[in-house]
């Protein structure tokens, strides 16, 4: 069954909340902390394809607890923002790469994929139902979580016939209140994010489940993040439980480890391959091994390490710690390079700058 072309309901929220309490959230939103008045939600059913489209006021979710999800996390998301221009307009950044990568995802956990069109139609909907929840000023953006679920009542191990797709709106502020910080990542020695055949390369909420506790680890160690290596020789750099890394060479070369498989795609390290070109650097896809990282920051052949991801879009590695050592990048401050990189992705995305890749999607006028 294919699905009808993307159109949805929308039923107002009569409980939405005042502009004084809405302004009072959006003058300090945090991340993750608020939503927004409405949510975006549609079913499938092998008979049906992808229906019932609809916008309505936010709120809980009533699940059986049969419900298949609560079971064998047949689950999957994204993650992407909306941003305000200076003309008060309202775009998205890449979207169309995050409805294609969550076509791999639903393909990877054998969930039913999404129309490439209900995906950009869903997003529109909840940010047009919601559009006074766009904060504008500072780095604050619109996150937006278009998940979906495996909602059928059945306890076999299938996939499941039932499938219910949600968007859901959160006013973030800036990651970075105080200006831009470097953080300690703490090497995992005992554990992998990801495996060779698994669901490394899919978004999907298993393979947070499998990070929190070496990212528990990592902060009883003092640090923010914790960096993961491939799971067969316990040598090759992967990513970190959220965010993907980057090297900065001595020689102005930049190096991501290549994808291999049980690598997330990031789109952040997607933009900033195109960017760090613009800005005249060679960009490498390689394997980065555990000694490259721990030697290259102490003989200088690496200047800066930073991670980057749709949250906190590029975030400088001031060191990475393991039990018995630590590796300082550079001065252990944010760098020339990852500094340039971030100010001009952020740039496009906010429309400081020009969007010469065609990245922007208008979604509201100014
Ligand atoms: C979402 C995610 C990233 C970053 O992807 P972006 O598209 O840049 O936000 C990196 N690693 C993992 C494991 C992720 O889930």
């Amino acid at each position: 069954m294919t699905s009808k072309q993307f159109a949805s309901r929308f039923e107002p929220n009569p409980a939405a909340r005042t502009a004084e309490l809405r302004d009072a959230i959006l003058a300090d939103p945090g991340f993750g902390n608020h939503f927004t008045d409405h949510m975006f939600l549609a079913e499938w059913t092998p008979a049906t394809g992808w229906a019932d489209a609809r916008v309505v006021p936010y709120g809980p979710l009533m699940l059986d607890p049969a419900t298949a999800v609560l079971h064998y996390a047949q689950e999957i998301f994204e993650g992407l923002k909306a941003y305000v221009h200076a003309d008060g307009s309202v775009w998205l950044f890449r979207p169309e790469a995050n409805a294609a990568r969550m076509q791999r995802s639903a393909h990877r956990l054998a969930l039913p994929e999404l129309p490439v069109d209900w995906f950009l139609g869903s997003v529109r909907a909840l940010i047009e139902a919601d559009r006074d929840w766009v904060p504008a000023g500072g780095e604050k953006s619109l996150y937006l979580r278009p998940f979906m679920f495996a909602s059928e009542v059945f306890l076999g191990v299938r996939p499941s016939q039932h499938v219910t797709y949600s968007v859901i709106a959160s006013p973030a502020g800036a990651y970075f209140a105080g200006g831009v910080q470097a953080v300690s990542i703490w090497l995992s020695a005992d554990y992998s994010r990801a495996g060779a055949g698994g669901t490394g390369a899919a978004k999907c909420g298993g393979n947070y489940a499998a990070s929190l506790l070496p990212q528990q680890e990592a902060a009883d160690h003092g640090c923010a993040q914790v960096a993961f290596l491939d799971s067969t020789e316990h040598k090759w750099v992967e990513e970190l439980g959220g965010m993907n890394l980057y090297f900065v060479q001595s020689d102005g070369s930049i190096v991501t480890p290549a994808l291999s498989g049980s690598i997330l795609e990031g789109v952040t390290r997607d933009s900033i391959m195109a960017i760090a070109r613009d800005l005249g650097h060679e960009v490498v896809e390689r394997r980065v091994s555990i000694d490259e990282w721990r030697n290259g920051t102490s003989d200088g052949t690496i200047t800066e390490v930073f991670a980057c991801g749709t949250a906190a879009v590029v975030t400088p590695v001031a060191s990475l710690k393991w039990d018995g050592g630590e590796a300082v990048s550079g001065d252990g401050e944010a760098g020339k390079v990852t500094t340039d990189i971030r100010s001009a992705l952020v740039d496009i995305q906010y429309g400081r700058a020009a969007d010469r890749h065609g990245w922007m999607t208008q979604v509201l006028p100014g």
